[in-house]
């Protein structure tokens, strides 16, 4: 079957962005792996109308209420190869199938690279996180560890004063010179030098010199790439950012690519829920508008270089 559109990933860019197609009556078929970004917390906040709520919750919400619309299609797979061009591209599956549409719509989010510590990974999503807006107030303005990855570790030490008492672990991931020093003393950040053996407990820092330190909650500064190699394999630009590595769009969620788009954690900076939500909302109006006027579908920014 061929369809109007193809978004592949079906969180919340992605639902966003087929709402708005279902109610222009195209057909969508969403692809989707399962993998949301937030899968590792329990509580979701700072989306309105959501907050606290786990967000496992809040995606099936979104998706029984897209199910009501009869031009949807839905498969759970990951899409492994995007091939064709503007009105007649091909999506195949892992499994080998392949699925046909116009235009595509890529919402497949970012994965994290967190930093080698024992006993991080383990904690992710539940006490140690990378948002202030998303998890600091249940701090309740305690004691916070930032565990230094690269040098957005400054910026994000000086931040969070506003949530808590601020300490930050070095851990020979970053460089503090005397302006950084000056700057996260001003606000009151201690710095900490020696190597973190391993985190335990809640969030309890565990020093090689011996000492733990203990903390209402950890954040640390990630990397961020995007999810899975679809865009750079197909051709669109990617760019650099202050937090990692994204796919780039134009004002209309044009990729380089022509009748290919992009939206949600993959396309923007910041990363939040309602961003995510946002950006793919407007996703879908523009590839919707991209089948109303075919001609305004020449490939945006086509001159800039891949990152
Ligand atoms: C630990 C943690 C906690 C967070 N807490 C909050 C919070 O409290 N509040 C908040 O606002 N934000 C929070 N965020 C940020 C939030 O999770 C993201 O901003 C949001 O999930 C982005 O939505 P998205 O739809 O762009 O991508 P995602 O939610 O990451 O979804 C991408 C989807 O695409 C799928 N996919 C990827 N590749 C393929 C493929 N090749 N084929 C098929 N499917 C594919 C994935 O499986 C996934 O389902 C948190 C993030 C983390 C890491």
């Amino acid at each position: 079957m061929n369809h109007d559109v193809i978004v592949i990933g079906g969180s919340y860019a992605g639902m966003a962005a087929t709402l708005q197609l279902l109610r222009a009556h195209k057909t969508v078929l969403v692809i989707d792996a399962g993998q949301r970004r937030n899968r590792f917390a329990s509580h979701s906040h700072g989306f309105i109308g959501q907050d606290g709520v786990n967000p496992g919750e809040i995606a099936a919400k979104a998706r029984s209420q897209l199910q009501a619309y009869p031009t949807l299609s839905w498969i759970e797979a990951q899409a492994s190869a995007i091939s064709g061009q503007l009105d007649s591209f091909t999506v195949t599956t892992a499994s080998g199938e392949s699925h046909y549409a116009r235009r595509i719509l890529l919402a497949i989010g970012v994965a994290d690279q967190l930093p080698e510590v024992k006993g991080l990974a383990e904690r992710w999503g539940q006490s140690v996180f990378a948002c202030p807006y998303c998890h600091g107030y249940e701090l309740h303005r305690g004691r916070v560890g930032i565990i230094g990855s690269n040098p957005m570790s400054i910026h994000q030490a000086e931040l969070l004063t506003e949530w808590g008492q601020v300490t930050l672990f070095v851990n020979g991931a970053l460089a503090v010179d005397d302006q950084a020093r000056g700057k996260l003393e001003a606000r009151g950040v201690e710095i900490e030098e020696p190597l973190i053996d391993r985190i335990e407990g809640n969030a309890d820092v565990v020093l090689i010199d011996g000492r733990t330190q203990r903390f209402a909650g950890l954040f640390t500064a990630t990397r961020t790439s995007p999810a899975s190699t679809l865009a750079d394999s197909m051709g669109c630009v990617l760019e650099e950012t202050p937090i990692g590595i994204q796919v780039r769009t134009g004002a209309e969620n044009k990729t380089s690519v022509p009748g290919v788009f992009a939206c949600g954690d993959l396309a923007r900076v910041p990363h939040s829920v309602s961003l995510a939500v946002g950006s793919g909302a407007m996703a879908g109006a523009q590839v919707h508008r991209s089948l109303v006027w075919p001609d305004t579908m020449l490939p945006v920014q086509a001159s800039i270089k891949s990152a």
